[in-house]
């Protein structure tokens, strides 16, 4: 969603007839698209910002949007005096008013809902995978998560309006559409008629469009993963057999005081389901460690769920408390030390993991897109259907966008390629 959010304030820019600078000395305003997830990447923006005052020029416009400007308020005015605006997730449209009046200090961290998606430029080229917003906040409040704060309850865009960005990409050039949203597949729109919309609806109106070759989506609560959903992978050969549904903890009790209602029996039939309906499916998790209360057993339950399912390309954290959230208060903290090494003995279990699936990958033919020459230009890298990085030998001529790539090697990062005949 950040990422996303980035590109729509590039375009914004753009279309003011600004440029992109790399060196920040040289530019004339210092955008920081910021994430609250964690206490450390707070932290980060804050250092960022010591950092750039000392560089930036004195006229230079400085500030952040995002959920850390959420988050801050107008404290992050006490804690850097020189920041020129402060623009939560919901309303960095509204950043075009300090370079009208660049005197003045803007600040709004309002929920203002989907008001930005309406007043933001389309973008005048899509690149090849192009993000779709279709909802934005998250009803499930989830212990430890701020962004129910940050970007507020569960709001849909209308069924109209996410096709129409779909149409619109694809005449841009997309051919890959990936459907964004904090609860993705959440997604509920109901029009003037009566008629409710669900992603279902969204992935088989977009895989009508000849030129949207491939169609994704993150990221999905399990329990919303209802059977029309499942069904897609069944019915729709241009959605991805790759799906991110995050678990967080194999322990019922830890995911108990997560406030994350399901239990592992409902976790894993969604997943066999989704395997009966497409065998080749391979899904990832985010988790959480050191959450408060976890003990040895717990943790040893989230080895054992992630060596079951075999997660490809998982992401895992250290639990860290965040303001607004239940579970800072909670006791039984974990030390941090026992946090770290709960961390590396994950992480060591997943990558195994992970290396085992790109391995099994050698000598299958899967179709990739093409994202471009790598650092040395003599390479091409494309992506899998499950993400998986795939080098190529730079062929003479035009590269292909989407083509059939024999796998001929794999290692825990990537895997490589050649072109088939
Ligand atoms: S479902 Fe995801 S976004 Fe929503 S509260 Fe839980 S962790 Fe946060």
């Amino acid at each position: 969603m950040n990422v996303y959010d980035g590109w729509r304030i590039v375009a914004m820019l753009d279309a003011r007839g600004m440029t992109r600078t790399e060196d920040v000395s040289d530019a004339d305003i210092i955008i920081l698209n910021t994430c609250a997830v964690r206490a450390k990447a707070t932290d980060k923006v804050y250092s960022a910002l010591g950092r750039i005052r000392l560089v930036k020029k004195p006229n230079a416009l400085m500030g952040i949007v995002g959920c850390v400007a959420r988050e801050s308020g107008a404290d992050a005015f006490k804690r850097v005096p020189d920041l020129n605006f402060v623009l939560g997730p919901q309303s960095y449209h509204k950043l075009p008013e300090i370079l009208n009046d660049p005197n003045t200090r803007l600040f709004n961290i309002e929920l203002s809902g989907l008001e930005k998606f309406d007043e933001m430029p389309q973008m005048e080229k899509s690149p090849l995978v192009t993000y779709v917003p279709i909802q934005e906040g998250c009803n499930h409040c989830c212990t430890y998560c701020i962004v129910p704060y940050t970007r507020g309850r569960e709001i849909s865009r209308s069924f109209v309006d996410c096709i129409r960005d779909v149409e619109q990409a694809a005449k841009n050039g997309a051919v890959e559409i990936c459907f964004l949203g904090q609860n993705v597949n959440g997604y509920k729109y109901t029009d003037e008629n009566g008629k409710t919309y669900r992603l279902s609806d969204l992935i088989r109106t977009a895989a009508k469009i000849d030129t949207v070759k491939r169609i994704r989506f993150t990221s999905s609560y399990p329990t919303e993963m209802t059977d029309d959903l499942i069904d897609m992978f069944a019915t729709e050969p241009k959605l991805l057999p790759f799906l991110n549904m995050p678990i967080q903890s194999g322990s019922p009790n830890v995911l108990k005081r997560m406030n994350r209602p399901y239990d592992l029996n409902q976790y894993m039939d969604i997943v066999r389901k989704l395997k009966l309906a497409r065998n080749d499916i391979q899904i990832s998790s985010d988790f959480i460690v050191g959450f408060p209360g976890e003990t040895d057993d717990d943790f040893e339950q989230t080895l054992q769920i992630a060596r079951t399912i075999k997660y490809i390309n998982s992401y895992s954290f250290k639990y860290s408390p965040r303001p607004h959230t239940a579970a800072a208060i909670m006791p039984d903290q974990i030390p941090e030390n026992i946090k770290s090494k709960r961390l590396a003995i994950l992480d060591a279990e997943l990558n195994e993991i992970q290396r085992a699936f790109n391995e099994s990958c050698v000598d299958k033919t899967l179709t990739c897109l093409c994202e471009g020459p790598d650092k040395t230009g003599r390479h091409l890298v494309y992506r899998t259907p499950y993400m998986q990085q795939c080098i190529v030998a730079r062929p003479d001529g035009e590269p292909k966008q989407l083509c059939d790539i024999v796998i001929t090697a794999a290692n825990k990062a990537s895997l490589r390629g050649k072109i088939a005949d």
